[in-house]
């Protein structure tokens, strides 16, 4: 079952390739479909928008990239979560998908970066105990 969000995203174009394709092969398939399809472009040319549809076009229903961080990190409440979940996954908003990609992409790049930061730490601290350690044989060469 196609819902008419999927519909109007599918007019937009704003589906995910894969998602295009099935609902073209719904809407060649299924004549209910069609009729559907037929009256939401009639409503829209004639100026009868939902709010959805409204929020659609100016992208409002686009979630912020500071929400799509959250979500990320699975630090937003369950049922904003599933809003995205909804809008990414079901929807398959494209703009938000690169947003999220390019979201993820930098967060594996900061995460890259710490680790090498901490083998740097490491690295550095070892260096230190064992320089510290050679400090004082030396200077203690006796010592037992
Ligand atoms: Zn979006």
């Amino acid at each position: 079952m196609i819902s008419d969000p999927v519909l109007l995203a599918y007019l937009d174009e704003s589906l995910a390739n894969e998602k295009m394709v099935e609902v073209e092969l719904a809407i060649r398939n299924e004549p209910q479909l069609r009729q559907r399809l037929t009256q939401l472009i009639a409503q829209r040319d004639v100026g009868v928008h939902s709010i959805g549809d409204i929020w659609r076009r100016h992208r409002l229903s686009c979630p912020s990239r500071e929400a799509l961080g959250s979500f990320l990190l699975g630090a937003m409440l369950d049922q904003n979560a599933q809003y995205i979940q909804f809008h990414i996954e079901t929807l398959g908003c494209r703009y938000c998908q690169a947003n999220l990609e390019d979201l993820k992409a930098k967060a594996k790049a900061a995460e890259e970066s710490a680790a090498d930061t901490r083998a740097a730490e490491a690295v550095a601290r070892r260096r230190k105990i064992f320089q510290s350690s050679v400090g004082r044989i030396q200077s203690n060469p006796r010592s037992s």
